[in-house]
């Protein structure tokens, strides 16, 4: 069956341990308690897309290891199509080693592994998905070749295309990210780091859209924590403010991706909907996302979340 939505990315095991406080250079100490997580920016855009009830497919690359295995079984206990999340023997599963100190301070080493083995082949080797799909997500976890790969790909064969530019490039990316993008959309930082202004509230946010859309997307979308996002588009240039809700957070971890995969899953399934209103849509689902501990597992599904969203 044709899927909705379809994800080209990366599957990461985040291996957090709680310690009470981060261990100096050369030292040991005791942790307190120990969890892993299924995490990976695209894995996480792709849960939350499905379990709002969207069709979704899953491009990715893990190791042929005791990670790779789970994260495959977890897509599938998801309803996600794994068709296309193959095994490499050349890596390990990427992993994020996580350690949070009591105040909450954090140290993360990202291992990428098998996620930068997926090849622009992988991509050419899924073509009936991109041949079905409404919407393609992808962000910067796997190569940038493949990326732009799977950009082009969709683009050309008519898929709605959401560029989530995270984590921040570390160099100016080739134009032709931007003009395969229907949407993009960056947290303050990845902004800031793209337009080479400071993006840190509504109104700087406002100054920046405009500057994005500029690279060549048709609608450019700056997300803001609490505050919401700020939008502008092709259509209508005029930068617009679309408020956060108010809600207690708890774990803010992954709202930007509860947001990419909400995004998708109303572009997919409720085309129609004002774009302003795919935005709020969207919005409620991330900051509902930020009220529960975790990352995947904080995201809602869709009979937690009132009808009026659907
Ligand atoms: P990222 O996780 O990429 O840094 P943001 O922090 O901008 O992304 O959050 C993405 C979306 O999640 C926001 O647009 C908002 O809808 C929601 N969100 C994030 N933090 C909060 C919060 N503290 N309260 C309410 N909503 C939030």
């Amino acid at each position: 069956m044709a899927a909705d939505i379809l994800v080209t990315g990366s599957c990461n095991m985040d291996l957090i341990t709680y310690a009470p406080r981060l261990p100096l250079p050369g030292e040991t100490i005791h942790g307190t308690r120990y969890v892993t997580g299924f995490g990976g920016k695209g894995s996480n855009q792709c849960v939350a897309a499905a379990k709002l009830g969207a069709k979704a497919s899953m491009i990715a690359k893990v190791g042929n290891d005791a990670y790779g295995k789970e994260y495959i079984e977890n897509f599938k206990a998801l309803g996600i199509d794994t068709g296309h999340v193959t095994m490499t023997e050349d890596a390990c599963t990427g992993v994020a080693p996580i350690v949070v100190g009591a105040d909450g301070t954090n140290s993360i080493i990202i291992v990428p592994g098998a996620n930068l083995h997926l090849t622009e082949s992988d991509i050419d080797a899924a073509s009936s998905l991109f041949q079905s799909a409404k919407v393609m997500l992808c962000q910067l976890e796997i190569s940038p070749e493949s990326t732009l790969c799977a950009l082009r790909k969709a683009k050309g064969a008519g898929v709605f295309t959401i560029f989530n530019p995270a984590p921040a490039p570390q160099k100016e990316l080739d134009p032709d990210f931007y003009k395969n993008s229907d949407i993009v959309c960056p947290n303050e930082t990845e902004a800031s780091t793209i337009t080479g202004l400071e993006v840190t509230d509504v109104e700087s946010a406002k100054v920046a859209v405009p500057h994005l859309l500029k690279m060549g997307c048709g609608i450019a979308i700056i997300t803001l924590g609490k505050d919401g996002c700020v939008f502008a588009s092709k259509e209508r240039e005029e930068p617009c403010w679309v408020k956060g809700e108010k809600v207690n957070a708890v774990d803010t971890t992954g709202a930007g991706d509860a947001f990419a995969g909400a995004l998708a899953f109303f572009f997919a399934k409720f085309p129609h909907l004002p774009l302003e209103e795919k935005l709020r849509r969207s919005c409620y689902v991330a900051s509902d996302s930020v009220c529960r501990e975790g990352t995947q597992k904080s995201y809602p599904y869709r009979r937690d979340l009132p009808e009026e969203i659907f």
